[in-house]
């Protein structure tokens, strides 16, 4: 390990804020559970496609967390987190970001050429064969051609990120003053536990010290709600994972303390518990990474404060359905709205500020939550966006109310659920 190397805690969890007014009650949450007596370093993170919706620049996220910091007086870790960067967007976020998401997803499937897959499959002969890994019961049968087909759809991607690592490093004074993921969820197909095998013995051949690594896992992880998918096959892989990064920790020399980063991570209340025996029982680290989650809090603070809160909830949502098939499209793959169960603006005019809550809050049994409703808004924060100071002013008119919804989503139904039960 490099001497003094910047190292991402055992723990952590990405927080996102999208209108930079949250960081406290972010923060409130993880001093919660610390003193429950898990640590959990929080990581504000927000993408270069983030921004641009906004309208904001990198620097105010490491404000906001800044000022959280000392408001609260929060004296163990926290990071800012360059989201899904890539070589074109990465250097806005090079003066405020200790962590920094690598994002190969682009690279992924272009194939590299015969002569580099061979000299990698010539390379690894321990990546052949009978692959014995300490903790998975049978052993992977990796056949060389299998080898080389995973390094033809891998080794350009892992060549990306190597550019992209070498030139934060360069740019930051060396590869000890920053964290680095590589992220490679967001493709079409997951990646199995005998791919990121492969991907990690690429990565440290590239000479890229990832300290966290988000590959897609199997099912859906669709924004703001719940999991869908075979949770026993999430399981399996997941364990997988687990076993191939000590694997690969331990074989190439990578830093000590890799772990997997879970994107997408917010509202997967079935996946918690998986989660969480998974790391007692290996003793293993995680990163979660969340970002919507806080902005639906955000509206259901305004509707239930009442007023000018709840008549901007009512009009986001009719605007939001207005727009549907715009808003939505960027999000295709990761959300699934019924519009058939989407109630009209008419019908929304005439809810209570806790009916509109109850709808868009996410506790599954409640008979009037609408995770199509949930979905909708969660992707229509651009038209937040577009409402300007009216929106950060009412947020700052009902700080109280508002924080009171962000901390408890995160620390009840987030970090306590993943951490302690
Ligand atoms: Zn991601």
């Amino acid at each position: 390990m490099v001497h003094g190397m910047l190292t991402l805690e055992r723990f952590s969890f990405g927080v996102g804020d999208r209108f930079a007014h949250q960081a406290k009650a972010q923060l409130r949450a993880f001093q919660l559970l610390a003193e429950d007596g898990i640590e959990v370093a929080p990581v504000w993170n927000k993408s270069n496609r983030e921004h641009d919706f906004i309208g904001s620049e990198p620097a105010s996220v490491l404000a906001a967390a800044q000022a959280a910091v000392r408001a609260l007086d929060w004296k163990l870790g926290w990071h800012v987190d360059a989201d899904h960067i890539r070589l074109e967007t990465v250097d806005r976020f090079l003066a405020c970001s200790d962590f920094f998401t690598i994002d190969v997803a682009e690279s992924i499937g272009r194939p590299a050429d015969g002569e580099t897959v061979n000299a990698f499959v010539a390379r690894h002969p321990e990546l052949s064969g009978r692959v014995v890994i300490s903790g998975i019961p049978a052993p992977f049968e990796i056949t060389s051609g299998e080898v080389a087909r995973i390094a033809g759809k891998y080794l350009l991607a892992v060549r990306d990120a190597g550019k992209i690592y070498r030139h934060i490093a360069a740019k930051k004074g060396g590869e000890a003053s920053f964290i680095a993921e590589v992220s490679m969820d967001e493709t079409d197909r997951p990646q199995t536990p005998p791919e990121l095998l492969v991907i990690l013995a690429a990565l440290a051949d590239e000479g890229v010290r990832v300290q966290t690594i988000a590959p897609k896992f199997t099912g859906r992880f669709n924004k703001g709600v719940d999991y869908v998918g075979d949770l026993a096959q999430f399981e399996k892989e997941f364990d997988e994972d687990l076993a191939v990064i000590a694997h690969a920790v331990a074989r190439y020399g990578l830093p000590a303390n890799l772990k997997l980063s879970v994107h997408s991570g917010s509202d997967k209340f079935s996946l918690y518990p998986i989660i969480r025996r998974a790391l007692a029982r290996t003793g293993a680290g995680l990163h979660l990474k969340t970002a919507g989650t806080t902005w639906l809090e955000e509206l259901i603070g305004l509707a239930e404060a009442g007023g000018a809160g709840l008549t901007l909830a009512k009009e986001i949502y009719a605007q939001a359905l207005e727009h549907v098939d715009e808003l939505c499209a960027p999000y295709a793959s990761v959300i699934d709205i019924d519009r058939a169960q989407l109630p009209s603006a008419q019908e929304v005019a005439d809810w209570s500020g806790a009916r509109f809550a109850h709808a868009v809050r996410h506790v599954p049994a409640h008979p009037e939550f609408n995770p199509h409703v949930r979905q909708l808004l969660h992707v229509a924060f651009k038209l937040a966006a577009k409402a300007g100071d009216r929106y950060t002013g009412l947020l700052e008119a009902n700080e109280a109310v508002v924080a009171k919804h962000v901390t408890e989503n995160l620390y009840a139904r987030h970090l306590r659920p993943l951490f302690i039960a």
